[in-house]
């Protein structure tokens, strides 16, 4: 299959909301229609799945790199209409009755429109007659070689043979806002497809200590935010020079206590860029346990600044179940590209794995942690980066 000219996608998540799933509907109608820009679709409507027709023929390879970007859909479908009328499935089945190879097959059908005359079984008995006496295939309904699936919606009959899995979750944009804490390693940008498959909006900040160190990880922050605005159209960057405060750190305070130190520096500016974006909270790409600051003591420390919840989508996953899901996300590419972290920059040797809030806050006593929370926001360089579909189409 080539070109299709419908397509269906499949909801499971938002079929399940109550009163609010009309406006869940409408938000994934609005992004499936934003992820389809510049291709000729002629109307995409929800009856029950997201029907998408296109007035003419498009590459199926393009239509599915789209949609897969479209949280909220579970299944996308490359299907064809067959009218509206079992005479009319039976008629296009037997049309196309030479593509069915395999010696034995299943009609498979899903009524959700009950109005229609037949019940499921009766089309799969039907059909299954049918093309039985026409092709010879036998029918086996565990192991069939060719699968008939017909799905009976209001808006007519779809045929298709197979189904292919979506990125899932909930619609971008019906969960609220989140600041994602991006460091273009493999981590902090799979936290990010996470928050957003969960429906949230994404906006990114990232630290860097340039001019200490070269500033290599800004274009590939860069890279990773224009790639991960392929699921909801905008987005902003707000990169954060944190050298000279590093700096500070690094002179005044204990060394074992640094990235404890960075990372609450971080949080508190963070924030001040989240409120300003209407942020409901910060998500980081943290794991328990999988490096020294990331015990659940200096957790505990680093969120004591925060005033808003800190999502740690990964929290629980090893790093081959991160890799697995920056493989799905896209991210793992361009993550693996070598870059320099400023937390690596000036890195303690031994950075202690059980701080408590009460040591930060006696090592910052020699800080103006307020005043470096404002210059590090006031000093921010904020990119909007917008993704359009037509100026760079997917493959
Ligand atoms: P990642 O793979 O995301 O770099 P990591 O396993 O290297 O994570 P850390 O370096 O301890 O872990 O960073 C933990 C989290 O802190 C990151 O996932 C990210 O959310 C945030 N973070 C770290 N460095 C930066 C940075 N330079 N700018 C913005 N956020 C950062
Ligand atoms: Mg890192």
């Amino acid at each position: 299959m080539e070109r299709v000219t419908h397509v269906i996608g499949t909801v499971h998540e938002v079929s399940l909301k109550g009163a609010n799933r009309g406006w869940f509907e409408r938000a994934l109608l609005a992004n499936v229609r934003s992820a389809l820009r510049g291709l000729p679709v002629a109307e995409v409507s929800i009856p029950a799945r997201v029907v998408v027709r296109f007035s003419e023929p498009v590459p199926w390879g393009e239509v599915f790199g789209r949609l897969f970007t479209v949280f909220g859909l579970n299944g996308i479908i490359p299907v064809e209409r067959t009218g509206t009328t079992y005479d009319q499935l039976e008629r296009f089945v037997g049309e196309h009755a030479d593509e069915f190879q395999g010696k034995t097959f299943a009609v498979r059908c899903k009524r959700s429109d009950k109005r229609f005359p037949m019940t499921s079984v009766e089309v799969n008995r039907r059909l299954g007659a049918f093309v039985n006496e026409r092709t010879g295939m036998a029918v086996d309904l565990e192991n069939p070689d060719v699968t008939l699936h017909v799905l009976v919606q209001s808006d007519g009959l779809y045929l298709f043979r197979d189904r292919y899995p979506g990125p899932g979750g909930l619609p971008a944009g019906t969960s609220g806002r989140v600041l994602v804490l991006l460091s273009g390693g493999i981590d902090s940008p799979a936290a990010a497809y996470l928050a957003m498959k969960r429906g949230t909006r994404a906006h990114y900040v990232h630290f860097h200590s340039a001019p200490y160190t070269s500033d290599a990880s800004v274009g590939k922050v860069e890279r990773l935010v224009r790639f991960l605005t392929r699921h909801q159209g905008a987005s902003r960057l707000a990169v954060v020079p944190f050298g000279d405060c590093q700096r500070e750190i690094v002179a005044l305070c204990p060394e074992r206590l640094r990235v404890v130190l960075y990372r609450r520096m971080m949080l508190r500016a963070a924030q001040r860029i989240a409120r300003r974006w209407r942020c409901e909270a910060l998500v980081t790409g943290e794991s328990l346990n999988q490096v020294a600051s990331q015990t659940l003591e200096n957790m505990a420390a680093i969120d004591r600044v925060a005033h808003m919840p800190v999502l740690r989508p990964l929290v629980g996953m090893d790093k081959q179940e991160i890799i697995a899901v920056a493989e799905r996300a896209g991210t793992y590419e361009l993550s693996i590209l070598p870059h320099q972290d400023c937390c690596s920059f000036l890195q303690p040797q031994h950075p202690a794995t059980r701080t408590t809030p009460a040591a930060c806050e006696e090592a910052e006593a020699a800080l103006d942690v307020e005043a470096w929370a404002r210059r590090l926001q006031h000093e921010a360089t904020v990119t909007v980066i917008q993704h359009r579909w037509d100026e760079s189409p997917t493959g």
